[in-house]
């Protein structure tokens, strides 16, 4: 049986662009958001043309970018609108709904009217605490945006709130990141994730960094600012279940689980189908990875013209699909600019590179066998031992659910001293 499905949805706005973003996002076009919004809401009625019955029911949707929270609040409810009319939801509390927002971009108001139409989850863009890096990553709020967007959040109803943070910022201290991880710890949330910062091609940080313009962060202090934040994190109740992310546990707002892990990630993270909409979103359904146009205004010209009739809704398959001149397969669109067929292999290794991230969980072998009808280690005997006899991976036995009793069954998963190296872990199972 297929696995419930998740809906990712691109809002590609922003009100500035930072200056170490590479994400498809574009600042100055927020007057083209009531035509993209038209648009997202056509791409979402073409799907439910297309979609078989096993993709009828979603479990999480998660509205990201960008900046989402510069659409209004009834232009959300549109959007979660049309999902409901094109899809069955799981029913509370099991639907998972989430928004990126960047605190000073939220008003009480505007909670309000999003928590109402159906959003219980969301993930604030903070960054840092201190007012030096927040300038120096060009972000337009300051920490007591931040304070205030909880409060109202929490005000409006909101018992699930995550936190994003970076650190390795260049001239960022030890201290800093300590104190940063503090205020944000003594702000309560759910959730918690911390990213290194990642100098990206074509970036002004990575320009100013390729010109010896911006001291690079130093790898070593950037390794004692993770080390630190497990501890600290650990010692104040969060779970760390996955390489960047932790979950608070015991808490009073209890959603499902005892902890607050982001299902929507989840379904990433185990390989689970989820619908890509929006420019330049990305999707994995019915064996096939592809992705949408990336500018806003193509994307929008595309599914205009496509309800106009005049791109004709047939899809020309490339060789080995299998499918040519026919009506779209689910779930390619007239909007999606790459498409790949997925192999056995591509599935196998994804699965690995996804599932090594869960920390706690780590990759299970009787999952792999039911999902491929093989044994892990007849697959990859090799890079397995190889990574265990190198301590960069560990066996465990899984805990029977049903009687508390360890059975035979087994996973394997990233030692402590792998996390933060977590890549060359990853490279063994990629062809
Ligand atoms: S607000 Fe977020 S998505 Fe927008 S430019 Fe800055 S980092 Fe990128």
């Amino acid at each position: 049986m297929t696995p419930d499905t998740s809906i990712y949805l691109h809002i590609p706005f922003c009100v500035h662009r930072c200056a170490y973003c590479d994400f498809n996002t574009y600042a100055g076009q927020e007057s083209l958001i009531p035509a993209y919004v038209d648009a997202l809401i056509r791409e979402i009625d073409f799907i439910a043309t297309t979609r078989p019955s096993d993709h009828a029911t979603i479990q999480t949707i998660f509205f990201g970018g960008g900046t989402p929270s510069l659409l209004s609040g009834p232009q959300l409810a549109s959007i979660m609108d049309a999902l409901r009319a094109a899809f069955a939801f799981r029913g509370a509390p099991d639907l998972e709904a989430t928004i990126e927002a960047n605190p000073g971009t939220t008003s009480p108001d505007f909670l309000q009217q999003i928590r109402a139409a159906g959003i219980n989850r969301l993930s604030f863009g903070v960054q840092s605490a201190n007012p030096f890096e927040l300038h120096m990553l060009e972000r337009t709020h300051d920490f007591f945006d931040v304070i205030q967007s909880v409060k109202w959040a929490r005000q409006a109803g909101f018992h699930n709130l995550n936190l994003d943070l970076i650190y390795g910022l260049p001239e960022q201290t030890l201290a800093s990141w300590q104190t940063t991880l503090k205020r944000i710890v003594d702000l309560h949330p759910e959730h918690i994730s911390a990213y290194a910062l990642t100098l990206e091609h074509g970036t002004p940080f990575g320009h100013w960094s390729q010109r010896g313009l911006l001291p690079l962060p130093d790898p070593d202090l950037a390794a004692d600012m993770y080390e630190w934040a497990e501890e600290y994190l650990e010692s104040n109740g969060y779970i760390h279940y996955e390489i960047s992310n932790w979950a608070r546990k015991n808490s009073e707002f209890r959603i499902q689980n005892s902890e607050f892990e982001c299902r929507h990630n989840l379904q990433y993270w185990h390989s689970l189908p989820y619908l890509g909409l929006g420019a330049g979103a990305h999707g994995y359904a019915n064996g096939y990875r592809y992705s949408n146009a990336l500018r806003i205004k193509t994307y929008i010209e595309r599914l205009a013209q496509s309800e106009r009739g005049t791109q004709v809704h047939t899809y020309t398959g490339t060789q080995g699909d299998g499918i040519r001149n026919t009506q779209y397969p689910f779930p390619l669109t007239p909007v999606i600019v790459n498409h790949h067929r997925q192999t056995e292999r591509d599935d196998m290794d994804e699965y690995m590179l996804n599932n090594l991230r869960l920390l706690i969980e780590g990759v299970s072998e009787e999952d792999f066998k039911s999902r491929f009808g093989r044994e892990l280690m007849e697959v990859y005997p090799k890079e397995i031992e190889d990574l265990l006899r190198l301590n960069l991976l560990e066996r465990i036995p899984i805990q029977n659910s049903e009687n508390g009793m360890r059975n035979t069954q087994q996973a394997i998963r990233l030692t402590p001293s792998a996390r933060l190296i977590s890549n060359q872990v990853f490279m063994r199972f990629v062809d």
